[in-house]
């Protein structure tokens, strides 16, 4: 286990923000992961584990606790044959989506331009362009607190719109293993699949400010209305319908490009991040009466 002390985790983040962490521990064997565990019980310390850092944002205070970020042994890819695939939780989702694509998968492929970890996803459920990690996971395996390792099947991982069990129950997801449906049978082929996700890219580069330190959505979309005719929420149009987009506080900024970003425009602060989103969650609420509800995750202490 290869082991930091006060690392900072704007290193290690997408907005570019955030205090140390006590300890940073870099994880390549599951022995490691329990030594790590082990070493957060000797000192009394919570332990929290990271992804790519895309999802997150930590106070400038840092974490007063272990970060363990995983390498090595999690980093594989396994072709299982015939669509089944085990994908270590280090590995980014995008190659992943593309290593499948290639072969002729379909299933995952629109998701290559997420940029955390399959960890990250399985935990948030990531999606976008209607697809989702969970409908194709098939099983994730996970080191529970206890250091037991267990599998636990697609209908127990509760996987939901940007949920799964794994945000109640503390576990680290080391692996998951999926079945994807062949392009053919849909009759698609690699190279179709590849013009599907060539768009999705082109979308995501004109409506996202990717130049910026970000963390994707600040908000979770809602669903309102009775359960057989539902209508979605997108919290960026009531963002930028109560005058927000472009909005500062230090240099934290609601993108004037995508109104559900906040950006890091230059020397913000963890704290400005939190504040802004605040701010944004009270105008939409004073004006419209909608409770935005934050996808970004807080990590370390913001009092
Ligand atoms: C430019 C941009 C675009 C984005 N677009 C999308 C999008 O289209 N759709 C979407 O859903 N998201 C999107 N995101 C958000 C983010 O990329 C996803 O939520 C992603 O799944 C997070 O993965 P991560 O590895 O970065 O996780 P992190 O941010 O590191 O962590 C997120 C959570 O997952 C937990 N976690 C991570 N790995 C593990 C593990 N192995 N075991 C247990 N828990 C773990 C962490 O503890 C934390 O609670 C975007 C982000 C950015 C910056």
């Amino acid at each position: 286990m290869i082991l930091f002390e006060n690392e900072p985790m704007s290193k290690h983040t997408s907005f570019k923000v955030g205090g140390p962490a006590r300890f940073f521990v870099k994880a390549e064997t599951v022995e490691d992961l329990k030594a790590a565990m082990t070493l957060g019980r000797e000192k009394g310390l919570p332990y929290f584990i990271l992804g790519n850092g895309t999802n997150l944002l930590v106070s400038d205070k840092g974490f007063d606790g272990i970060i363990v970020t995983l390498a090595g042994e999690f980093s594989t890819i396994e072709d299982l044959g015939n669509g089944a695939f085990k994908i270590g939780a280090a590995v980014p989702l995008g190659r992943f989506a593309r290593t499948t694509l290639k072969q002729g998968y379909a299933g995952i492929h629109k998701l290559a331009g997420i940029p955390g970890t399959l960890g990250g996803a399985i935990y948030m459920n990531a999606g976008a362009y209607g697809q989702e990690i969970g409908c194709c996971c098939t099983t994730a395996t996970v080191l529970d607190c206890d250091g037991n390792i267990r599998e636990v099947s697609n209908a127990d991982c509760g996987f939901g719109y940007r949920q799964s069990i794994f945000q109640k129950n503390k576990v680290t997801i080391l692996s998951a293993t999926f079945q994807l449906p062949v392009a053919s049978a849909q009759g698609k082929t690699a190279n179709d699949l590849e013009a599907e996700l060539t768009e999705c890219m082109a979308k995501r580069k004109a409506t996202q400010p990717l130049n910026m330190p970000n963390a994707g959505s600040t908000f979770k979309r809602l669903t309102t209305g009775a359960a057989d005719t539902p209508t979605q929420i997108a919290p960026g149009y009531y963002i930028e319908q109560a005058g927000l987009k472009g909005h500062r506080i230090g240099g934290a900024e609601v993108s004037t490009l995508h109104a559900n970003f906040i950006v890091n425009a230059g020397g913000a602060t963890a704290k400005d991040i939190k504040e802004l989103s605040e701010f944004v969650q009270a105008r939409v609420a004073e004006k419209f009466g909608i409770e935005l509800k934050r996808e970004i995750i807080l990590l370390g202490n913001f009092e």
